[in-house]
């Protein structure tokens, strides 16, 4: 068996000693003579389970009680429905757009209700995160939304908007548990998990209480009101339950290496490796301003899209999986998630080292 570096935006890499206790388990988890793929969501066992993965993700992340977890399906991208389905009370929401994800978002709110633009960032092709200190908030906005961290762009908010007392929607898919966050400055936090928690078909929502409610615009389905789910403690129907036990399990792994600002200081060291590398290189540029750098995904280029198309295919055959850059932005991107050892970051820059040495006019 042999493992390369995964540097893929998601589905993503997970922690080896997480997939190493599931293949233990694989056949009879802990005595009950069954895989938990095989399991009812209603027996004892995966009772524990469920429970147990929220109790441990609530410590984490310093979960306050009037806070509910739900464990959903569907991705990120239902979310951009169920969201306005939900909260647009007074059908208005407000949008900071900064990449693809948020567009996206601000565009199926657009079905529902009328959704303004506050600020954007496309006219820089999305490398930056605007000023977001005193924006024209609606005044009967239901709710300001963001992508808090661009998994595309490679950029993140280093401050959160001030959205003058409005509820704060955060899409968090691809910086969900990299560092410690205040829950309480959300109304809702969510992400689809595979990208730096678990395997794809798990979404997160962390919503404040009274967001959920009865009143939710006409026609949502059943399936889309937060309520029935956090009425039945995302049991309502069958849940994601063999994700749900792996996202566990990486939520367990995050508390013995210490926690979320443990996570962080990880985490920043690694990005910290890469941009340096690149501030410095004569054939590799990042292309984001500095200022609003994500530490989870880094985006790069050369400036000669065949050397671009070169590295990634040296890159692979050396070991280093998934550089290619998102099929809009071109280039490269690292994704150097929670569960990307510091060596891969270490050997991806002595890689590149030797490329620019190889390639360099
Ligand atoms: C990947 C991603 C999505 C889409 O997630 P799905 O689970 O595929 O719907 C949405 N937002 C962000 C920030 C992402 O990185």
């Amino acid at each position: 068996m042999s493992r390369v570096y995964n540097f893929s935006a998601g589905p993503a890499v997970l922690p080896e000693e997480v997939l190493k206790e599931a293949a233990d388990e694989m056949l009879d988890y802990n005595g009950t003579g069954m895989s938990v793929m095989e399991m009812s969501h209603r027996s004892k066992a995966y009772e524990e389970i469920i429970n147990t993965a929220e109790k441990d993700i609530r410590e984490l992340m310093n979960i306050p009680d009037n806070y509910k977890v739900l464990f959903l399906q569907g991705g990120a991208s239902s979310q951009f429905a169920m969201i306005p389905m939900n909260l647009m009370k007074n059908k208005v929401a407000d949008f900071i757009i900064t990449g693809q994800w948020a567009k996206k978002a601000y565009k199926e709110a657009c079905i529902y209700g009328k959704a303004n633009i506050l600020a954007s960032s496309e006219d820089k092709i999305f490398t930056y995160i605007p000023d977001c200190s005193d924006l024209p908030v609606s005044e009967d906005a239901d709710y300001v939304y963001i992508c808090e961290n661009n998994t595309i762009y490679g950029t993140k908010y280093k401050t959160l908007p001030n959205t003058k007392g409005k509820t704060l929607v955060a899409d968090v898919s691809s910086c969900f548990l990299s560092e410690p966050v205040d829950v309480t400055k959300y109304g809702i936090i969510y992400g689809g998990v595979q990208k730096n928690v678990g395997p794809a078909g798990v979404t997160i929502v962390i919503i404040r209480e009274d967001l959920i409610t009865e009143d939710t615009l006409p026609g949502t389905p059943t399936m889309f009101k937060y309520k029935i789910h956090a009425d039945n403690k995302s049991l309502y129907n069958t849940p994601p339950a063999y994700g749900i036990y792996i996202c566990g399990k990486v939520f367990k792994w995050l508390k013995a290496m210490g926690g979320l600002s443990v996570m962080k200081e990880k985490n920043e060291k690694k990005a910290k490796i890469l941009y340096d590398y690149l501030d410095q290189s004569k054939l590799f540029t990042g292309t984001v301003v500095k200022e609003d750098r994500s530490i989870m995904n880094v985006p790069f280029v050369t400036g000669n899209a065949d050397l671009d198309a070169k590295f990634v295919k040296e890159a692979k055959a050396a070991g280093f999986e998934n550089l290619k850059g998102h099929r809009t932005v071109g280039g490269m991107r690292a994704s150097i998630y929670n569960a990307m050892p510091e060596e891969g970051v270490v050997k991806l820059v002595e890689f590149m080292k030797k490329f620019e040495m190889e390639n360099l006019k």
